[in-house]
């Protein structure tokens, strides 16, 4: 079966339609027959997601790292729940067992761990689809300042194109789908030094 990893905010946001997205991309993602791959916790909107897949009967895989939160938040209903010793060691194994990374609405945790992959995408590590799920224009600031920074010469205009960005489930998926990472030789190469 072929899984997604979704990174999300361990809290729920201001207005419901941050769950209500949350839902709805758990509904998406069960119909197009994938798994989920994510964090492990049972708060926020990591909670929501979790949540309805299992509703729904769909696999739901959590990787958490021992220790660092308080035993509660940690989902009990999962299909699998992996402990992983680090930060580190989780979001390397979220990357190995997920065929693409989405980021719903979230915090610090979320905005670094969807910078990350993107970052391991430039650097021709893997070539899977990352996207963001741009839910109520969340990410618009985030998505301005990509762009400041290819105009500023920072980000290559092919390397932005790796982030896909939809404000609805379904249109996103369809762009994983299709998706075809751009051919990286080199990050460094003769001509940009
Ligand atoms: P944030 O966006 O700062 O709420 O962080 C959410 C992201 O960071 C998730 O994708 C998780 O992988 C990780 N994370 C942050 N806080 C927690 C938590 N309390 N329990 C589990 N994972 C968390």
């Amino acid at each position: 079966m072929k899984r997604l990893c979704v990174y999300c905010g361990s809290n729920s946001g201001g207005q419901p339609d941050y769950a209500i997205a949350a839902r709805q991309l758990a509904h998406a993602m069960i119909s197009k027959n994938y798994g989920l791959v994510y964090g492990g916790a049972s708060v926020g909107i990591m909670g929501e997601i979790a949540d309805t897949f299992l509703e729904e009967g769909g696999e739901v895989i959590g990787i958490i790292p021992k220790g660092l939160f308080v035993k509660e938040v940690a989902h009990t209903g999962l299909t699998e729940l992996r402990e992983v010793n680090s930060m580190h060691e989780r979001k390397s194994l979220m990357a190995e067992l997920s065929d693409g990374f989405i980021a719903l609405p979230g915090g610090f945790g979320t905005i670094e761990e969807f910078l990350e992959i993107i970052t391991w995408s430039q650097l021709g590590m893997h070539q899977k689809p990352c996207g963001l799920l741009n839910v109520c224009h969340y990410y618009d600031k985030i998505i301005e300042f990509l762009n400041h920074a290819v105009s500023e010469h920072f980000i290559k205009k092919i390397h932005r194109s790796m982030v896909l960005i939809e404000e609805c489930p379904d249109a996103l998926l369809e762009k994983f789908e299709t998706y075809k990472a751009p051919e990286v030789a080199k990050w460094i190469d003769q001509k940009s030094i």
